[in-house]
């Protein structure tokens, strides 16, 4: 699979799963733009070296994705986009009535409506180039529900509807949308929870991993950031030219339960 020539804009892909995805894209060949909302040498050293292992282009942009401007922004500096990957997420968990207002306006700005400026900003372009790819980090939580994480749960399942919008909207042009639903993920911000996990349930690190954070993952096993990014080349492949408006889960069985 060869996306030589294509330019990928990934938002929120200086860590985690944005940066594997970016790592897989330019693998497969992509020009890749990464995007957070910070702007330092850690940064754009980060495109520096993508661009020597990969033997692409890369280049950081910063853009604060709870900005409808900054993200339209964002795709303008690109300059091209043929494959956009709204990645940029935040959590926050509290019970409903104790959820500061706040939070809930900065989750669903930066886990829902960015996708919707972005996308805005990218489809011309894309139609003009007759090709496009849009794919969406939503998540296990896209499709079912987990308490204290209302914001979270409400935005992810928002993508979900904004991707199949967006697939009919696009369904007679060769561009697709689709969401890969991740279950839990091996990402940093997981790997920072797991200290305080153990010490609140007196577990030792496995039994942490097992029971606590993947006791609705079936497979008892992390998904990882390269099998997202492998999911997402795959999603740009010709294969997958008549896959539209549908989610993928890389979530170990959780949606099976
Ligand atoms: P992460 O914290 O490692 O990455 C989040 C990225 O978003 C970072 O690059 C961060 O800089 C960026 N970001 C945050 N606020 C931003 C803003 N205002 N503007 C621009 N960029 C911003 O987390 P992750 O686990 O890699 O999460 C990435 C995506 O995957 C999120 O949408 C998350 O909801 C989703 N997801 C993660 C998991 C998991 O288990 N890790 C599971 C399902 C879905």
């Amino acid at each position: 699979m060869s996306l030589a020539g294509k330019t990928a804009v990934i938002t929120g892909s200086n860590s985690g799963i944005g940066l594997g995805v970016a790592h897989e894209l330019a693998k497969a060949g992509a020009n890749i733009v990464l995007n957070s909302f910070t702007d330092t040498e850690a940064d754009h050293a980060l495109a520096a070296d993508m661009a020597r292992e990969h033997g692409v282009t890369v280049r950081y942009i910063q853009a604060d994705m709870s900005k409808g401007d900054d993200c339209r922004a964002l795709i303008e500096k690109a300059g091209t986009c043929d494959i956009l990957v709204n990645n940029a997420g935040i959590q926050f968990v509290a019970p409903i009535e104790e959820f500061p207002a706040a939070k809930w306006d900065a989750i669903i700005a930066i886990n829902l409506s960015s996708a919707f400026h972005t996308t805005a900003a990218a489809l011309p372009g894309m139609r003009a180039r007759d090709w496009g790819r849009i794919i969406n980090i939503a998540s296990a939580h896209g499709l079912t529900a987990s308490p204290y994480k209302s914001a979270y749960v409400a935005a992810k399942h928002g993508i979900v509807g904004l991707t199949k919008t967006v697939a009919l909207e696009t369904a007679t042009a060769p561009i697709t949308c689709n969401a890969i639903c991740p279950g839990y993920v091996l990402t940093p911000l997981v790997e920072a929870q797991i200290p305080d996990t153990m010490k609140e349930y007196d577990m030792d690190r496995e039994t942490v991993i097992r029971e606590v954070m993947l006791a609705r993952q079936p497979s008892k096993e992390f998904a990882t950031v390269e099998q997202l990014g492998g999911t997402a080349v795959f999603l740009c492949s010709d294969a997958a030219t008549q896959i539209t408006g549908t989610t993928i889960s890389v979530d170990g069985g959780w949606t099976a339960l």
